[in-house]
């Protein structure tokens, strides 16, 4: 029997944890092809950052060169064929929280996810969205790309970096701390109507790219799917929302799948 989407998840996030501390560590025993943060890394010639980074540097200086496209290639590439992958199966910060959903269940905790509704995920969208306008324009009134100083996945991968460089931290750790802690009481509040890093992705939607789709027109529609899924749309409907991250908890939780293939990611 194939092994649940989860499975393959979790070795990708867990490795993306480890890699934010034993990157730093290997530049301090001076192996440098591979450097740098959620910001901006490279690895051998090839510069990866992140995408909504680049954009507020563009914006803030005013200059665009080679190497700021070259940065975002793989990014967007990734984007547009995978769908928001980053999100669910790499970004760090997605993974404490499915461990803070973890640690709630066993405590007892009331999950106080919203229910679904159809006209959720425009509200959510219009949220979102205005949320990422709002940084933005306060990054060109004041100049300086506050956007970063609110993207988890970044400050992790810094914090990471400079615990294993410097053996210290800074502020920004209480403030994505902070962040962390309110999703004790909001079900995945921050990844589903804040994360300006998510938000800016998830623009690069490409409609031709991984989605969950329903392939078996009729199922027994017991809404295990929609009950599972974390960003709180319906997998049988809205698979192509710019709210879903290609999680595939959805897939792997529909009791119809193990009789005939039913909900399923594909390129259309
Ligand atoms: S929405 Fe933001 S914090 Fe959440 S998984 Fe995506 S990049 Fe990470
Ligand atoms: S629709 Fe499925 S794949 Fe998309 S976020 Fe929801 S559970 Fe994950």
């Amino acid at each position: 029997m194939a092994k649940p989407i989860k499975t393959y998840r979790r070795i990708a996030q867990i490795s993306t944890l480890m890699a934010i501390f034993i990157i730093p560590f290997l530049n301090v025993w001076e192996i440098y092809f591979i450097k740098g943060t959620f910001y901006s890394m490279d690895i051998g010639d090839a510069a990866i950052a992140d995408p909504l980074a680049v954009f507020q540097s563009i914006v803030a200086s005013g200059k665009l060169n080679a190497y700021m496209i070259g940065s975002v290639v793989i990014p967007l590439a990734l984007m547009m064929l995978l769908g928001r992958v980053w999100c669910s199966w790499f970004c760090p910060y997605y993974l404490l929280t499915e461990w803070i959903e973890v640690a709630k269940k066993k405590l007892g905790m009331n999950l106080k996810k919203p229910a679904y509704d159809k006209q959720y995920p425009s509200r959510a969208s219009k949220f979102r969205f205005i949320f990422l306008l709002l940084g933005l324009l306060a990054m060109m009134v004041i100049g300086v790309p506050v956007l970063n100083l609110i993207s988890a996945p970044g400050i992790l991968s810094s914090q990471a970096l400079v615990i294993v460089k410097f053996c210290y931290v800074t502020f920004e750790l209480v403030i994505v701390f902070a962040i962390l802690f309110m999703e004790l009481f909001y079900y995945r509040y921050w990844c589903r109507l804040f994360c300006p890093t998510g938000t800016f992705l998830s623009l690069f939607r490409y409609k031709r790219g991984m989605t969950v789709y329903k392939v078996k027109a009729d199922c027994s529609m017991c809404h295990s799917c929609v009950n599972t899924c974390p960003m709180v749309i319906n997998p049988m409907a809205d698979g192509e929302s710019l709210h879903c991250n290609n999680c595939g908890d959805c897939i792997d939780v529909c009791p119809d799948n193990k009789k005939e293939e039913t909900l399923k990611f594909t390129f259309k």
